[in-house]
């Protein structure tokens, strides 16, 4: 945990990356920070420990790596307030039990990440919250849904697997009247394309599993609060317990240091192959919000710096029966492109997407849903992996 003072930064996003969160010269001029192994700190006499009056105390409540990581977060993000927690599912679920509580109604997006649907469904509805799940389009329509005791309204936006976007600020207008809370997963974008505070979110959640750590080794996430909300979010997580190890968080800050250019790549590459699927006959439709051609296009544009390397494509496939099976042969004639959950790291990714969870949000009906991570290999290396599947899902 860290409270550090957010002065506006003027330099570009790419040199923040490279600065953010450490002074080598608070450490002997090492470039990186140490890596502070801890629980127990000591006090130096009876008094110190009585009035807690030094900077560390216990290893919970922070120590200087993981402060180190959250000054850097608090940076990108331009909060008050950055708690560092074992998951990105934590960064979410923490972020609900800080706001919410029994007799409370909470409004949380249709494409939201699965797993953060079955916390809702299960845990806060035992705690007696009761969740609602609206349109990733509904904007400014949100408020017909605003009842006297909505407490908190999520966003995620692209949303997961089917990437649609939200219109951020004006749902967040419309949730500050009625005095909810606002949070946001942000994890497509990273602070580096979309910065949730700066249009109106008071929490601002990432998973740092992906982009930020970037090998797929390491699970983190981390959540930023405004001024206003700072407080409250500090006290769950120490109530909770629920904090980051030094050595995971060193490796996201490490990983922080080169997000920019590896954005860079996973944009450009995702994109070419996003227009390279758009116009092929055995696609029936890309979801990716920086093609033109899709719904949320504007919003994207308005708002958003860029678009990450995460996106899904629509199998043409004429009988329903057959989805799956075509889904399948598709997936196992990759090789370049693993079977795996989670993206963000260097290798590419590929699933077929379950949306059956969904309650207001229709699957496509035009063939099975593919998501691709497109990773830092070659992109002729991934087509040509890509004619593969196609090959076998018509072979069948
Ligand atoms: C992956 C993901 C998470 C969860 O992150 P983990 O660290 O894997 O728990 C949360 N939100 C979104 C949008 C994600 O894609």
């Amino acid at each position: 945990m860290s409270d550090n003072d957010h002065t506006p930064k003027t330099i570009g996003p790419n040199t923040q990356l490279v600065r953010a969160g450490y002074d080598p010269f608070d450490y002997h001029g090492f470039i990186n920070p140490p890596v502070v192994r801890a629980s127990t700190v000591l006090f130096p006499d009876a008094k110190a420990m009585e009035t807690h009056s030094q900077k560390y105390t216990y290893a919970t409540r922070g120590t200087p790596t993981t402060d180190a990581l959250c000054q850097a977060v608090n940076e990108l993000e331009g909060a008050a307030g950055t708690i560092i927690v074992p998951s990105g599912l934590a960064a979410v679920t923490l972020a609900f039990l800080a706001y919410l509580g029994p007799g409370d109604h909470a409004l949380v997006v249709d494409s939201v990440y699965g797993n953060v649907r079955h916390f809702c469904d299960t845990m806060l509805k035992r705690f007696g919250v009761e969740v609602e799940y609206y349109h990733p389009s509904i904007g400014a329509g949100i408020e017909s849904l605003l009842k006297p005791n909505t407490r908190l309204v999520h966003l995620e936006a692209p949303g997961s697997n089917t990437f649609e976007m939200q219109d951020v600020p004006a749902i967040a207008a419309a949730a500050h009247r009625q005095g909810a809370v606002v949070t946001m997963d942000n994890t497509w974008a990273t602070p580096l394309f979309f910065r949730p505070l700066d249009f109106g979110v008071d929490i601002s959640i990432q998973g740092s599993t992906k982009y930020p750590a970037g090998h797929a080794d390491i699970l983190l996430g981390t959540v930023s609060a405004n001024a206003a909300h700072w407080k409250r979010l500090r006290q769950a997580n120490g109530a909770l317990g629920i904090c980051g190890a030094a050595d995971d968080a060193y490796q996201v800050l490490r990983g922080l240091r080169t997000m920019g250019v590896r954005l860079e790549r996973h944009q450009a590459s995702a994109l070419e192959i996003a227009q390279w699927l758009e116009d092929r006959g055995d696609v029936a439709r890309v979801l990716h919000p920086a093609l033109p051609s899709f719904p949320g296009h504007d919003l994207w544009k308005r708002d958003f710096k860029g678009a990450s390397g995460v996106f899904s494509f629509v199998l043409a496939v004429a009988r329903k029966e057959d989805f799956g099976r075509k889904a399948q042969a598709f997936l196992d004639a990759l090789s370049l492109f693993g079977l795996g959950y989670s993206w963000g790291g260097f290798p590419s990714l590929a699933l077929h997407v379950n949306l059956d969870e969904r309650q207001i949000l229709q699957a496509p009906t035009e063939g099975p849903v593919l998501r691709l991570h497109i990773g830092l290999e070659d992109v002729a290396d991934l087509k040509a992996d890509l004619e593969k599947g196609f090959a076998a899902a018509q072979a069948i």
